[in-house]
């Protein structure tokens, strides 16, 4: 799950990580209020989307007076942000942090994953702040240092000091960076995230280390024991089609093709879109119905691919082992009555009660294509879309 740069700057306080000042505004008058109660003279108006790449799209706005902050105020509220993370729609601006401006001596990266290749918490860093850490690591990777953390001991001071001095931190805010990095790592490793970066971090020309941006992802699996993180979940942010799916448990993600599909577990998933891939076509979707759906589930995941007007053309592809190919087939053709299908199907159904299930789908008078493998059921849709 991600979050808006207000919500991680507030998990990170909590691990005594320096943040700026700041306060969350849902209209211009609160905006104005936020920087009053701040005070000072100088403000930062920040779009709060979930996607980075604001300040280049005009989603960060340093005022320099009330009258300016209210102004950015209600130009930002309501907007859309068209940034490089967004896609060409944008994001529409509901929400904004109003932040007490810094001076920055100079921008640095620091970033967390999960490194899969060796199972471990890695941190990075980087004296290139500011800008895009994909474009640092293709162009200049050599300015890109890691320190890969044990499990047992956690990430070890002298770590984060090699990264402070690699990176070229000025000696006397070493240990200031240093503090920065281990509270960053125990926020990352106590909160579950499966991501944190901030870019950038600054020094400051008062001797402060800050992050000045936070972008922090959480594990989903792990939300159950973080109600905190939970609630800063932002439905607005998300997919309203994946949002439905999760309510009925179904692993579902949205993609740019045109070919939805429908298929039982997480392997036979991958598999299905890499042929959809191979013969030309592309997969609007990655949908596991799971191993033990009932038909009501079934057809919600059917009415969802449904709904989506890109969806060209549906790809049904079950290995019926605890999943019977006969609840499949009745979800399918309940969801076809409910919504209607104006588009191809092609199914192929394979294993426990097959028969039964091809039965019910040739007796329901919908037009269905039946496949008899799966590179036959691929072939057959993408030449159904085109
Ligand atoms: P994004 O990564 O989405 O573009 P950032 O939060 O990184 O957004 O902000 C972009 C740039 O705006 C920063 O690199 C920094 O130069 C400037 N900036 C952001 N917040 C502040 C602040 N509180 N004070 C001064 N400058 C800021
Ligand atoms: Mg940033």
């Amino acid at each position: 799950m991600n979050v808006h740069e207000y919500q991680g700057k507030e998990v990170l306080r909590q691990y005594g990580v320096v943040v700026p000042r700041g306060q969350v505004a849902f209209t211009p008058e609160e905006a104005v209020e936020a920087a009053e109660n701040l005070g000072g003279e100088l403000w930062v108006v920040k779009a709060q989307i979930h996607a980075g790449g604001r300040g280049k799209a005009g989603g960060v706005k340093l005022a320099k007076s009330l009258d300016e902050v209210k102004q950015f105020a209600s130009e930002l509220l309501g907007s859309t942000l068209v940034t490089h993370q967004t896609g060409p729609e944008g994001k529409e601006v509901k929400r904004l942090l109003i932040e007490e401006g810094c001076r920055i001596k100079k921008e640095y990266y620091v970033g967390m994953v999960i490194d899969r290749s060796n199972s471990r918490i890695t941190m990075m860093a980087s004296e290139e702040g500011g800008t895009e850490i994909e474009e640092v690591a293709a162009r200049t990777p050599e300015k890109i240092f890691k320190e890969t953390v044990d499990p047992t001991v956690g990430l070890q001071p002298f770590q984060a000091r090699r990264l402070a001095f690699s990176i070229g931190i000025p000696k006397e805010m070493v240990g200031k960076a240093v503090k920065f990095m281990l509270g960053l790592y125990r926020a990352f490793e106590q909160k579950d995230c499966s991501l944190a970066e901030i870019n950038p971090l600054i020094t400051t020309e008062d001797g402060q280390v800050m992050a000045l941006d936070a972008k922090l992802n959480f594990d989903d699996n792990a939300l159950y024991r973080h109600k905190d993180i939970a609630e800063f979940r932002d439905l607005d942010e998300e997919d309203p089609k994946e949002i439905e799916a999760s309510k009925y448990d179904l692993s579902y993600i949205a993609l740019d093709g045109n070919i939805g599909c429908m298929v039982n577990g997480a392997g036979l998933a991958m598999a299905t879109m890499d042929i959809i891939k191979h013969y030309g076509g592309e997969p609007a979707n990655f949908l596991d119905v799971g191993g033990g759906a009932t038909a009501e589930k079934v057809t919600e995941a059917f009415k969802i691919i449904l709904d989506d007007p890109h969806v060209k053309g549906i790809l049904v592809n079950i290995f019926g082992g605890i999943m019977k190919c006969d609840v499949i087939a009745e979800g399918v053709v309940e969801a076809a009555k409910q919504v209607g299908l104006d588009r191809p199907l092609v199914v192929r159904l394979e294993g426990t009660n097959v028969e039964r299930g091809q039965q019910i789908l040739g007796e329901s008078g919908l037009k269905i294509t039946a496949a008899d493998s799966m590179d036959d059921a691929a072939e057959k849709i993408v030449s159904l879309v085109r």
